[in-house]
């Protein structure tokens, strides 16, 4: 066992947490802050082979038991948890903002909470989830939900805490035992999500977490027959790679993927709502899937739309992510930003005309300009490709049928934004526009028993509400026939 470092006055194990315990490997790997890359958070286990074989013999384990509880039992596990991430809240959104720039603030207000939220609402949901009975042909049926076994829950660096607890909760609450994978680039929340968990009680085994890279622990644990369900959050390169591991061994898997989303803007809408939402985009520096990242303004008010927006845009303010007048955070990684910088280099030497931003803000740092491009065509890699960073693209449209053809003309469908001020436009350009989502004069608004998924290269399932209890359960119909017994 590594000793614990500190981020702040945050003490976090570098090592898994596997059976109740922590666990080191031999090799590390480093995290470092995105606000200060020459700042070393800490070194971290990095698992292979020996961790996953390890945490799923531990979730196999500790599964039987665990799956024997009634959903009340396991509940009481949730709400525990939940309470000890309110209580921990100051401390897991800092040891956060160090290791991924998110804002503070807005970790300690809003996704911190939704963590300990995601916990109770599973916890509640699964004790309302009754089981279907009925008669039928002479038969008394009922379905009958049964826990699937050990789940293996994979999530991307963005929104990393927030991420695993929706993912981990419902998986929990349905009575499989969990292996979280948190991403490379920010591991140190899963880590006091181990502590959290160990805190409230669930038997070991029941909770685990393995770090390190996904080529090497995370594929380990997708091929692995013991994991019953895999539930992965990240890119389209690597869910396919995790789908064929899935497809061998004939295991449930759900995609959460990349997004392209329009925020479609109609000339009836309030300009300047939606001139305000847009300029919104930028937040987290564009990391978030679900960004309305392509404008596309009916041409009317395009001119007045413009305006407004570069007027909200010149309000953002990068720095220090723990600083409540920043608004726009440093990217997280090196290699992300030089991603980012690719896809406004190519764009460039395409001809599409870089309207501001375009570079990075300092020299060598990471933070990256505001950046809108109007595009040369419909083609434009910058509108067809998830850059994942703050770079919008702006079109026009005559017709409400061209606006729809634009904003559906990805292979993406993660969510749409649209803005109008016709309730009936809204319900028909709402239901027209690809996505698992979309919100009409507003967004990120979430309810969370509502289901969450994508279309396309979005993803694969459903997520939220009882559409992620059903996943991580097998059903099974249990037919009697009437009068044969007493
Ligand atoms: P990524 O696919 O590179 O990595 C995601 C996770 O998969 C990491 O934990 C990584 O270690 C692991 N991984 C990589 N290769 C693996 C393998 N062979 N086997 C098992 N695990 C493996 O994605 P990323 O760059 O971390 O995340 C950004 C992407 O996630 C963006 O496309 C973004 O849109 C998407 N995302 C989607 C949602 C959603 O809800 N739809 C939410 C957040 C992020």
């Amino acid at each position: 066992m590594r000793d614990r470092f500190s981020v702040g006055d945050v003490q976090i194990s570098p090592d898994h947490y596997i059976g109740g315990k922590r666990v080191s490997s031999p090799e590390t790997f480093e995290t470092r802050s995105p606000m200060d890359w020459d700042l070393l958070l800490g070194n971290i286990s990095r698992g292979d082979a020996k961790t996953a074989d390890l945490a799923l013999q531990a979730a196999t384990d500790a599964f039987p038991a665990w799956a024997a509880l009634s959903p009340k039992e396991r509940g009481a596990y949730l709400h525990r948890l939940a309470d000890l991430i309110e209580e921990n809240k100051d401390a897991i959104a800092y040891a956060e903002c160090m290791d991924m720039a998110m804002l503070l603030e807005s970790l300690q207000l809003r996704l911190v909470p939704r963590g300990a939220l995601n916990f109770r609402n599973y916890a509640d949901l699964a004790i309302e989830h009754e089981e279907r009975v009925w008669d039928s042909k002479g038969t008394h049926n009922r379905v009958i939900r049964m826990p699937a076994g050990p789940a293996v829950i994979i999530t991307p660096w963005n929104a990393p805490f927030m991420l695993s607890t929706w993912k981990c909760a419902p998986a929990l609450a349905a009575g499989n035992t969990v292996v979280l994978k948190p991403a490379e680039w920010s591991p140190l929340s899963a880590s006091l999500l181990a502590d959290m968990a160990d805190k409230a009680g669930f038997p070991p085994g029941v909770f685990n977490v393995v770090q390190g890279y996904g080529a090497e622990v995370g594929n380990a644990l997708v091929s692995d027959p013991r994991a019953k369900r895999i539930s992965f959050t990240g890119s389209v390169p690597t869910a396919r790679v995790i789908g064929k591991a899935a497809a061998e061994n004939v295991v449930p898997f759900t995609a959460e993927l990349g997004g392209k989303s329009c925020l479609l803007v109609f000339a009836d809408a309030d300009i300047d709502a939606a001139a305000k939402k847009a300029a919104g985009q930028f937040d987290d520096s564009g990391q978030v899937c679900m960004a309305g990242t392509r404008i596309i303004v009916e041409e009317s008010i395009a001119e007045e739309f413009e305006r407004r927006f570069h007027e909200y845009t010149d309000k953002h303010a990068m720095g220090d992510s723990r600083d409540k007048a920043t608004t726009m955070s440093a990217m997280i990684h090196p290699i992300h930003i030089a991603r980012v910088e690719g896809f406004v280099d190519r764009a460039r030497a395409n001809g599409d005309t870089i309207v501001r931003g375009g570079k990075r803000h300092i020299d060598g740092k990471l933070w990256y300009e505001p950046t809108l491009i109007k595009p040369k065509s419909n083609q434009s890699e910058v509108v067809q490709s998830e850059v994942f960073g703050p770079v919008l693209t702006f079109q026009t449209f005559k017709t409400e049928e061209e606006g729809v053809a634009l904003a559906n003309s990805t292979v993406y469908g993660l969510s749409g934004i649209v803005y109008t001020g016709s309730r009936e436009r809204a319900e028909r350009v709402g239901r027209m526009v690809r996505g698992g989502t979309v919100w009409v004069n507003t967004f990120l608004v979430r309810d969370l028993t509502a289901p969450f998924g994508g279309i396309g290269l979005s993803g694969l399932g459903r997520e939220g509400g009882h559409y992620a209890l059903e996943f991580h359960s097998d059903l099974k119909t249990l037919q009697i026939l009437e009068g044969s017994t007493r």
